[in-house]
């Protein structure tokens, strides 16, 4: 099954004419889950067709309010559109005290349950282990504590071998069941391993790394990634500002994607400084060919 990732918002801190602040959604399927809420993000995902009531997980990267300005006006939307189901919003500390806060000044409370998961993350953790995919946190290298964050799915079919079909008489149900995890009993009364008929299922993963300097030491906590999101807000022209601004060029994003075996990289947070941002594509695509650029209301599919 595919995922589609949704770009509602590319831009850095300062919001430009095209280009909103920082909010990707991600569709694995059984669930949405966003990741940071830039200001107006609840019309971005209003404008790219996204069903709110999808929405089962937030995660904040960092408190910088192009990251999570947009949350306290989407919660009050989930209460105004009477949500029952539950919310899980994952951050650095200090963002349920907030939350908290502006629904107390202005006299709401969610009639939904909401699980608050406050975590600094020092090095690759499991944050989410939900019934078909799993959530590590693991740390980005900004001004503040930021949390990257990486989704990892295995597939739940077990393939079984084409060579055990062969020379085995199996059932469909036995298929099946074999299929979902299953030992398959022979009419004989042997017992043959799952894990011995069946091959290795394939692993997706998608990786978000928003805000960060160059960080090498992510490249292990994210490798192999099907598709890895990585801040590049400035291009070698303003390497030093990346630099002394913990941001990152679209060289430095490149060069990650490449050590982490990436499969594709997606480019964003652009400065707001430039109006064209295709020599931050050029620049990466020499060290990484797999890049893209992100634009608001992108969607790729992987
Ligand atoms: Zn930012
Ligand atoms: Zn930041």
């Amino acid at each position: 099954m595919h995922w589609k990732l949704t770009v509602l918002g590319s831009s850095s801190a300062l919001p430009s004419f095209d280009r909103m602040l920082s909010a990707q959604v991600l569709d694995i399927n059984s669930s949405m889950l966003l990741f940071d809420c830039g200001e107006g993000t609840q019309f971005q995902l209003k404008r790219f067709g996204v069903r709110l009531s999808r929405i089962d997980y937030i995660f904040i990267s960092h408190l910088h309010g192009d990251h999570f300005f947009g949350i306290f006006g989407l919660i009050n939307t989930f209460i105004m559109l009477n949500r029952q189901k539950k919310l899980c919003i994952v951050s650095p500390p200090g963002l349920k005290s907030l939350i908290i806060d502006v629904l107390d000044m202005v006299n709401k409370e969610p009639v939904f349950p909401i699980e608050f998961i406050e975590i600094a993350c020092q090095s690759k953790t499991l944050i989410v282990n939900a019934k078909d995919f799993k959530v590590y946190g693991f740390p980005l290298k900004h001004s503040i504590q930021t949390n990257g964050y990486l989704v990892e799915q295995f597939n739940r079919n077990h393939r079984i071998r084409p060579d055990f079909l062969q020379s085995n008489e199996v059932s469909f149900l036995w298929r099946k069941r074999i299929q979902e995890g299953e030992d398959f009993i022979a009419s004989d009364g042997q017992v043959f391993k799952n894990t011995e008929i069946t091959v290795e299922s394939k692993v997706k993963r998608f990786a978000y790394a928003s805000d960060t300097a160059y960080e090498e030491k992510m490249v292990t906590d994210i490798a192999d990634a099907d598709l890895l999101y990585h801040e590049a807000t400035f291009g070698d022209d303003l390497a030093e500002e990346a630099f002394k601004k913990k941001h990152s060029t679209a060289s430095q994003a490149a060069k990650i994607a490449k050590n982490a075996k990436a499969a594709k990289l997606l480019i964003g947070h652009f400065s707001s400084r430039y109006r064209d941002v295709d020599h931050l594509r050029k620049e990466a695509q020499t060290i990484f060919p797999e890049t893209i650029l992100a634009y608001d209301g992108l969607e790729i599919e992987f």
